[in-house]
């Protein structure tokens, strides 16, 4: 039985106070048993979110690392010092570092590496794009992601990932997947992943990304593959959010 986990991606956006309506809302709300809800604020709301959180569920996220532990690297947040603020997982491989950051297969697995080096669950993004989906390369450019990051790890290793499905073209867009497409290609990540170990894939969490919302939230949920959402913008309203939750229930 996989724990399902709602991870909430503030990108750019949020503030202290923010992050003290989480900690009010969240402390007294009643989430369903075992499901697992962690916030992904920026940087420097870490300290503030460790503390705020710390008498509800929510657990920490963040939404980047630098592959090197320390050194002359301007502007960047190393995977131990996320650690110090009780951060549990770390996204790798977003589409918007891959786009606009240009992170690169290579960039995401050291990303991955890094993480899993100091103890993070790396939460591995994987998408197409729509000119992808539309010349029927789905599968082809999501498994390549899937296959760069998870190959060359140890089975333990592996087993501390977890797989974020976010087609490109649903991010942020209002454009949600049906539960029928997620559904189709998070099968096709746990079929690749379980005929090299059956046991893995079976145990792996699959997350679905992509304008998911508390209206839509509740059928993309009940898909048998799909173990939890990474919510970008309606992880910033409070209640939004908190019944997303709720229907994973
Ligand atoms: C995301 O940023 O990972 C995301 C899924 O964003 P949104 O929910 O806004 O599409």
């Amino acid at each position: 039985m996989r724990t399902p986990l709602l991870a909430g991606n503030w990108k750019m956006n949020g503030s202290v106070e923010l992050v003290e309506a989480f900690g009010r809302a969240f402390a007294e709300a009643k989430l369903p048993e075992g499901v697992e809800v962690a916030i992904f604020p920026p940087f420097p709301y870490l300290d503030a979110a460790q503390r705020t959180f710390a008498d509800t569920p929510l657990q920490l996220g963040a939404q980047s690392l630098n592959p090197q532990q320390s050194g002359a690297h301007t502007g960047e947040v190393s995977g131990s010092m996320l650690c110090e603020f009780g951060v549990r997982y770390a996204l790798v491989g977003h589409s918007e570092r891959r786009q606009l950051y240009r992170e690169g297969d290579e960039a995401v697995f050291d990303r991955l590496l890094a993480a899993l080096s100091v103890g993070l669950s790396p939460v591995l993004c994987v998408g197409e794009s729509l000119e992808e989906r539309d010349a029927g390369r789905t599968m082809e450019v999501v498994l390549r992601q899937v296959s760069v990051a998870m190959s060359r790890l140890e089975p333990a290793q592996r087993a501390r990932v977890v797989i974020a499905y976010e087609p490109v073209w649903a991010i942020g867009t209002g454009r949600t997947a049906t539960p029928a497409q997620a559904q189709e290609v998070m099968a096709g990540i746990r079929d690749y992943l379980a005929s090299d170990n059956p046991e893995l894939a079976e145990g792996l969490r699959l997350l679905y990304g992509g304008s998911m919302n508390a209206g839509n939230a509740g059928e993309l949920l009940a898909q048998p593959d799909i173990d939890g959402g990474l919510v970008g913008g309606a992880s910033l309203k409070v209640d939004d959010f908190l019944a997303i939750c709720q229907s994973a229930g």
